[in-house]
Parts: C-alpha cells; sequence; structure tokens
C-alpha cells in the first residue's frame, strides 16, 4: 500500500554550508602574504572557525613548512584528496605534499590550475571556511581561481612600501572585476622594534596600507610588525598565532574583524 502523505516522514539530511573561500592575495611575493595565511587559518581556527588551509602557490608552495606538515603525505579516496593536517590539527593541502622537495615545477598555466583544482575540490570534510594563500601577482592561477573557484572574498597584504602598493592595487582589479569583494586590507612589516635598544623604525615606510584600504573603499584590518620573532616562529612551523603575546594578538584581532 502506498503511505498517505501525512505519514510519510520527512528525511532529515544534514545540509552542510557551502564550502566559502577566503583568497589571500597580494601583487607581489616576499610581503608576507603566506604568513598571514598560515597565522589567520590558526587565528580563525582558535575562535571556533571550522578552518581550513590551501597553498595555492604551485610553484613556490610554504605552507607545509609554515604549517609544520612537511613529512605528511595525502592519500586520495574517491578520486578526491584527503588533507594532510598542520598545527592544531587544521586540515590543509600544498602542493609541497604532492611533490618531491626542492624539486622545481615547470608547468604550464593549465597544468597549475589542474593541480590548483585538486587542492581546493579535495573531501575537506565539515570545513566551512578555507584560506587561500594565492601565488603574488595576477598570472593563470590567479584568474583560473577567481574564475573557477569563485572566492567569497579576498584579503589583500601589502608592505607599506610604496611599490608593494601599487602592485596590491593592481591584484585588487582583478578581483574587482571578477565579483569578488575585497574584505580587507592588511599591512604587514609595519614598524621593527630594535631588540637591543627598543627604538621603534619603519624600514618600509609607515601607514600606506590603510591608505589604500580608503581608496578602495576597504576596511583595514590591521597591522602586523616586522619581527624576528615571527619570522623565527614561522621558519620553525610554530606559528605566533598560535601563541601569546603582542603578535599572537595582532593575528587575533584581525580574524575577529573578519568573523564580526
Ligand atoms: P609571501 O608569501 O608574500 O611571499 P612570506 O610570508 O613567505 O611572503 O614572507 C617572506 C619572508 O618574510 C619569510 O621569510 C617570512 O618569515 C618573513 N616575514 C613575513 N612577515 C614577517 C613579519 N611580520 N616579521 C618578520 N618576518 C616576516
Amino acid at each position: 500500500t502506498v503511505p498517505g502523505v501525512n505519514e510519510v516522514r520527512v528525511v532529515e539530511t544534514a545540509e552542510r554550508k557551502p564550502l566559502r573561500i577566503l583568497a589571500i592575495a597580494s601583487g607581489k611575493g616576499g610581503v608576507g602574504k603566506s604568513t598571514l595565511s598560515a597565522n589567520l587559518a590558526v587565528a580563525l581556527h582558535r575562535l571556533g572557525v571550522k578552518v581550513g588551509l590551501v597553498d595555492a602557490d604551485i610553484y613556490g608552495p610554504s605552507q607545509a613548512k609554515l604549517m609544520g606538515s612537511e613529512d605528511k603525505k595525502p592519500v586520495a579516496q574517491d578520486k578526491k584528496l584527503v588533507p594532510v593536517t598542520g598545527v592544531a590539527d587544521i586540515p590543509m593541502l600544498s602542493m609541497a605534499h604532492l611533490v618531491e622537495p626542492g624539486k622545481a615545477l615547470a608547468w604550464r598555466g593549465p597544468m597549475a590550475g589542474n593541480a590548483l583544482g585538486q587542492l581546493i575540490d579535495a573531501d575537506w570534510g565539515d570545513t566551512e571556511l578555507l584560506v587561500v594563500d594565492m601565488p603574488p601577482g595576477t598570472g593563470d592561477i590567479q584568474l583560473s581561481m577567481v574564475q573557477k573557484h569563485k572566492p567569497a572574498g579576498a584579503l589583500i597584504v601589502s608592505t607599506p612600501q610604496d611599490l608593494a602598493l601599487i602592485d596590491a592595487t593592481r591584484a585588487v582589479s582583478l578581483f574587482d572585476q571578477a565579483g569578488v569583494p575585497i574584505v580587507g586590507v592588511v599591512e604587514n612589516m609595519a614598524g621593527y622594534a630594535c631588540p637591543h635598544c627598543g627604538e621603534v623604525s619603519d624600514p618600509f615606510g609607515q601607514g600606506g596600507a590603510e591608505h589604500v584600504a580608503g581608496d578602495l573603499s576597504a576596511p583595514f584590518l590591521g597591522r602586523i610588525p616586522l619581527a624576528i620573532d615571527i619570522r623565527r616562529r614561522s621558519d620553525a612551523g610554530d606559528p605566533p598565532a598560535a601563541g601569546e603575546g603582542a603578535h599572537a594578538d595582532a593575528f587575533m584581532a584581525i580574524a575577529r574583524k573578519l568573523t564580526d
């Protein structure tokens, strides 16, 4: 017999929230984009966000080192990669997990784009937010990222230096054209406190990124100082955001602004 309408039980399906992508971008390399991506992932995790981390810097991956997961190898299940875990058990994937250490990649754009697709379309489980460390500049990977993977937002990192700022505005126009909102601008390497005399100097100038944020009508999310400890801990696979103190606070403050 066919059950009446009222007898049909509604099967509760566990609705999974769609995976949102936050692209961390900069116009040029060496401004601290990878450092910020790792620390922001850790800070968001500390705030209770189910966060994952993708290293989209296919040619110069650094997240495996920053997150202390260099010796891990992802497996494939049902044709999807299963992420490895880094600091604080954050799920993550980087090209560094797939290629032999120190081996240069000589891929053309489309191959690199496919590789990025595999990292992003991996089995992310209940991850809600994927922090994606973008390669510097505005090339093929960046285009494929904004067109195919549709980030929910982009965060721009810059040093206070003029050249880095000009490049940052170029990166912004890539996202603008694709309709990806700029969630904010972070100034990195702002202010250096001399470990000997304590005097604070500004090797790369001061306040530039805040101006750019103003010009773009994007929120200025904060400054991270240039500090030996940040470099040391990053190299050791122990992101400062996982600890205590002023540097952890600086990253936590940015993460809080993003979750508000
Ligand atoms: P990008 O991803 O933009 O190329 P990285 O995050 O790899 O930049 O940073 C470049 C170098 O600068 C790394 O050696 C990193 O440890 C160092 N670095 C980044 N941010 C800081 C900072 N705020 N203080 C000190 N060193 C930093």
